[in-house]
Formats: structure tokens, C-alpha cells, sequence
């Protein structure tokens, strides 16, 4: 059984999370319906930071809050002593509403507005990840109009681009993100920014990608990073406070993938910076981490009600829920797999290969092809596991479909944190027609 955190079958058969039987949710709180484990969200953090605390370097573990953002989620990565990373002004105030430490906030984007900026500069938050010279031109402007210094990082891409099981290693990456470390952008950024008293550059930041499988893609990445700091130390005694070497660490979405504990991770990348930092002559710096579907993806589960079935002969069944691309797209967007059960019958031996359809107007809106599972029926409940990153955060109201609730459960008690929308709200922002003037 495919079962992650504090999940496990209880006596009527039925999927238990943080302690609450999902059947009691599904009808509390209607389908679809996001739960989240706060214990298992709360155990990833803390490995994260009791990995780096045992080589007792300095170092910040911040969650990649586009994963999922909300009021309540930002409020746990408080709790737990984590950073926040941001990518817009919308997850900016999400983060500055939830009473986040501002100082702990990082401010992430290829094409941050002047508004945005602004609103980062205002609020005093901790570092602006620096992506492009217009970018710099804005900052600069804005730091001298208000007469402040800004803590920025260089996002540079080091030519490693991770995915799942392999690295590909390019000479200049083809990417939107940052300045290339061997074109000469990252060395013109960086005079840029030391000959303005605009900046207080902390270090360099790069994310070589995402659901990645394996430690190799960090440590050549850390190279990367080190031998042009190096240079920069040798040839005008910059010394980096900060290196970010970004997110990407996979988590287990099927019995396909077989991720390393975060530990793994951590090891990995502060043995290669100290190994990096002592070859170069310089001081070991505080080592950034961004963790975003790692620290919440396996945490998460959907919770849909059985619909329709459609039977095509010597083909396939489909069977559809109440959801689909509009609370989960990556299935469309990127062919991602699930696992998922019946949340109400737990034993019931899985005698049928189904397909599980969403309820759009789009023959691409599929959840999982070929899944095995008991015989499903209208009003069975199905739980679709690892929807906690990329889930909420990128659902959509296609064909008007209201987006779900979300529920925090831990200890047996569960929490609304996002409200299911209603009909009302999807109008909320529509205004009428204007009446045509008659002559
Ligand atoms: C998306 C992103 C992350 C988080 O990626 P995960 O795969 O969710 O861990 C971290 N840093 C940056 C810059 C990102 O763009």
C-alpha cells in the first residue's frame, strides 16, 4: 500500500490522515478537497534543518512558497523556522499577511515589476534574488530614491540542468532565468552591482531544476558556483556571506520514483561547499537551500467523489470525478503520474484497470491512465496522494469550476485553511454589459 506520513487504514476500511478519516472530511467539507499532513510537513522541515545543524554550518532552509501559498501554510514554515522564498507581489503579501519575519523573506522572479520591488524594498525583507540588468537598473533607481542599500543575491545559471534521473550539462544555458556564468553576464553583473552603493551583494544564487533524483547535479553546480567566486575573490576580494543553490529535491509520486532522504541532499551539498570553500581560499559561506515540493508535495491529497463511467469496449473504462486540470494540471502540463485509492474501501481487492477522468471540457484533462482499483462506483471516494505541491498553487477555474477547500489535519483535528469558492465568487470580478443607448 502506498501510503506516505501518518496515513494508514483505519477499521471501517476507510484512508486516515493526521488522525481524521478523509470519508468524515469528504463529507464535512465537500470534493474536491486538498488535506494536508502538518505532521509530515513539520517532520520534512525539521530533517531539513536538523541535517545542516549536525555539520554545524550556517545555513537557511527556505520553502519555495509557489508550491503551495497560503495564509495558514506560511504561518506553519514560520513555526517550523524556515525561510520564504516569493516570486511575485502576490505571494509577497501572502507571506507579509501571515505575519512572516520580512528579514527571512526572499524575493525570487525573471521579471519582477517596479510595483513589486517597491513593495519588497518598503517592507525591508531579506535579500531580492537578482535575475537581470534591467532588474538591477530598477533596484538601483529604487535604492536611491529611498536612500537604502539592498541585499541582493546574483542568480546565475552554471550551465547544469538536473531533471529526474540524469543531468545534462550545457556550455550556456538555454534558459530565462539569470546571468550565464561563462558568457561574461555573471562577471558584468557582478561589476555592475559592487560599483553601485546600491547593492550589498550577499553571494550568488542557482536552481538547477526540479524532482531531481540524484546529489551529482548539486555538487557540479557548487563547482560551477565556486570556480567563478574564486575568481571573483582572486581578481577583486569579493567575499561571498551567502551561497543558494536552490530547490529540486524529488519526492516519491509512484513506485517508479526512488528519492534519497532530504539528508542526502544536505550532506551532499555542504561537504561540497566546505570541500569548495577551503580549495578557494575562502570562508565557508551561509548555505541556502529552497525546498518547495519536498517539503510539501507527498503531504498533500486530493479528495474527489466518483462520477460517470464510461466503458470503451476492448479499450478502456474511464472513470470521472469532480475535478481535474482545475485543481490538478500537471497531469496535462507535464504527463506527471499519481497513485490513488479508494478512500471509502480501502480492502476492497483491485479487480479493475480504470482511467480516471476529470470533469473539463478537454480531452487532455486526465488524472491517471491505467490505474488498478476496486470497482468503483458513484460516490466512492477517491484519493489522489502527492497533490501537496503545484496542486492548489496552479489550480484554475476552467469551465467556471469553482477551486476547492483546502484542510490542515494533524493530532485527529482538522482545520479549513482555504475556503472552498463559490458560484459567487467566480463573478465577483464580472461587470455587465453596458446597456446600449437608444436613440
Ligand atoms: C521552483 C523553485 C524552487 C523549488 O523547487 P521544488 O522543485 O519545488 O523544490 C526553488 N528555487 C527556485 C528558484 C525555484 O524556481
Amino acid at each position: 500500500m502506498f501510503l506516505h506520513g501518518t496515513s494508514r487504514v483505519n477499521e471501517q476500511g476507510h484512508l486516515e490522515i493526521g488522525g481524521v478519516d478523509v470519508v468524515e472530511l469528504a463529507k464535512t467539507y465537500g470534493t474536491p478537497l486538498y488535506i494536508y499532513d502538518v505532521a509530515l510537513i513539520r517532520a520534512r522541515a525539521r530533517a531539513f534543518k536538523e541535517a545542516f545543524r549536525r555539520h554545524g554550518v550556517r545555513a537557511q532552509v527556505a520553502y519555495a512558497s509557489k508550491a503551495f501559498s497560503s495564509i495558514a501554510m506560511v504561518q506553519l514554515a514560520a513555526e517550523e523556522g524556515l525561510s520564504l522564498d516569493v516570486v511575485s507581489g502576490g505571494e509577497l503579501y501572502t507571506a507579509l499577511a501571515a505575519g512572516f519575519p520580512p528579514e527571512r523573506i526572499h524575493f525570487h522572479g525573471n521579471n519582477k515589476s517596479w510595483g513589486e520591488l517597491a513593495m519588497a524594498l518598503e517592507h525591508g525583507i531579506g535579500c531580492i534574488v537578482a535575475d537581470n540588468f534591467y532588474e538591477l537598473e530598477l533596484i538601483e533607481n529604487l535604492a536611491e530614491s529611498s536612500g537604502r542599500t539592498v541585499p541582493i543575491l546574483l542568480r546565475v545559471t552554471p550551465g547544469v540542468e538536473a531533471h529526474t534521473h540524469d543531468y545534462i550539462l550545457t556550455g550556456q544555458e538555454d534558459s530565462k532565468f539569470g546571468f550565464d556564468l561563462h558568457n561574461g553576464q555573471a562577471d558584468e553583473a557582478f561589476r555592475r552591482v559592487r560599483a553601485s552603493a546600491a547593492f550589498q551583494l550577499l553571494g550568488v544564487h542557482c536552481h538547477i531544476g526540479s524532482q531531481i533524483f540524484e546529489t551529482a547535479g548539486f555538487v557540479l553546480a557548487a563547482q560551477k558556483v565556486f570556480a567563478k567566486l574564486a575568481e571573483w575573490n582572486k581578481a577583486h576580494g569579493f567575499v561571498p556571506a551567502v551561497v543558494n543553490l536552490g530547490g529540486g529535491f524529488g519526492i516519491r509520486y509512484t513506485e517508479e520514483d526512488d528519492p534519497i532522504p532530504v539528508e542526502a541532499y544536505v550532506d551532499c551539498i555542504v561537504e561540497e561547499v566546505k570541500k569548495q570553500a577551503a580549495a578557494c581560499g575562502l570562508p565557508l559561506p551561509e548555505i541556502w537551500i529552497e525546498p518547495g515540493r519536498s517539503l510539501v508535495g507527498d503531504a498533500g491529497t486530493t479528495i474527489y467523489t466518483i462520477g460517470s463511467r464510461k466503458e470503451v469496449p476492448n479499450v478502456r473504462t474511464y472513470i470521472a470525478v469532480d475535478g481535474g486540470m482545475s485543481d490538478n494540471i500537471r497531469p496535462a502540463l507535464y504527463g506527471a503520474k499519481y497513485e490513488a485509492v479508494l478512500a471509502n474501501r480501502m480492502f476492497g481487492e483491485r479487480t479493475e484497470i480504470v482511467s480516471i477522468a476529470g470533469k473539463c471540457c478537454e480531452s487532455g484533462d486526465m488524472l491517471i491512465w491505467d490505474i488498478a482499483l476496486p470497482e468503483a462506483k458513484p460516490g466512492d471516494y477517491l484519493a489522489v496522494f502527492c497533490t501537496g505541491a503545484y496542486g492548489y498553487s496552479m489550480a484554475n477555474n476552467y469551465n467556471r469550476l469553482p477551486r476547492p477547500a483546502v484542510v490542515f489535519v494533524e493530532n485527529g483535528e482538522a482545520q479549513l485553511v482555504v475556503k472552498r469558492e463559490t458560484y459567487e465568487d467566480l463573478i465577483q470580478y464580472d461587470l455587465p454589459l453596458k446597456t446600449k443607448v437608444k436613440k
